[in-house]
């Protein structure tokens, strides 16, 4: 079954003590769990910490990079197994913040995602276009590019533990969403070429995540397309109560 799924990316925001802050937050503010599974990716240095606070919660944890090799000589990284030895199962992939500012390319992010897949990691796939792909109308073949160089190399099998969250640059961190209309047509397009590729069972059954403003004013716009599966929040989820909400909008 496809699931629903709301994730918070603190990105490098948060320090140990208002990452316990957080956390105390939204506990406090989930009366119930939501039907969509609520995953929170705060910093490196807080994800132990986190995971300790999170047990019991049914919160799941994720970290926001890891490096492609399992061990050695790269000064200020953190592999697969150090993350699992932690509790972190979860790794977010080629968001475009890693893609524009850490010059991490397809054939890196390939990389990245076999040695996820290889230590038994879920991987949260990001991509998405700029603004002026959208405006040369490439949006789509941007998209199906990054896919195919980045994602479409795995196995069919591997696929469950997959979930996509596509999202535009020119939304992030903007203010500007896209509208759920946009949103709708590109999952749509995700969605179909994942099927292409590897066949309509496993193109019905991952799930798409959209990120780019989302807020708990547009989130349950957002989430009413039939192929937006639920959101990758950055800034709302640094605040309880707004992730809460978004956690809440399906
Ligand atoms: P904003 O929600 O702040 O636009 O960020 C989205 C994002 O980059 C999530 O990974």
């Amino acid at each position: 079954m496809r699931k629903k799924i709301v994730a918070g990316n603190w990105k490098m925001n948060k320090s140990l003590p208002e990452t316990g802050e957080l956390i105390a937050g939204i506990k406090a503010e989930l009366s119930t769990m939501p039907d969509a599974e609520i995953i929170v990716s705060p910093a490196f240095t807080n994800l132990y910490y986190t995971f300790e606070l999170l047990k019991g919660t049914g919160i799941k944890l994720a970290a926001q990079n890891m490096n492609a090799a399992d061990h050695g000589a790269f000064t200020g990284e953190i592999s697969a197994e150090m993350l699992k030895s932690i509790g972190v199962n979860t790794v977010i992939l080629g968001h475009s913040e890693r893609r524009a500012l850490f010059g991490e390319t397809d054939a890196l992010l390939a990389k990245k995602v076999t040695t996820a897949i290889e230590n038994d990691m879920r991987i949260i796939f990001c991509f998405g276009e700029e603004l002026k792909d959208r405006k040369a109308e490439k949006h789509f073949d941007v998209v199906l590019t990054q896919l195919e160089k980045g994602l479409f190399h795995i196995a069919k099998e591997n696929w469950e533990s997959v979930v996509l969250a596509y999202e535009p640059v020119w939304a992030i961190g903007t203010g500007e969403t896209a509208s759920p209309e946009q949103a709708q047509e590109m999952h749509d397009f995700i969605r179909k070429s994942v099927a292409k590729k590897y066949g309509d069972d496993i193109a019905d059954e991952v799930s798409i995540l959209y990120g780019g403003s989302v807020k708990p004013e547009n989130a349950q716009e957002l989430f009413s397309n039939p192929d937006v599966d639920g959101g990758l929040i950055g800034g709302a989820a640094l605040d309880a109560k707004s992730f809460v909400a978004i956690a809440n909008a399906f």
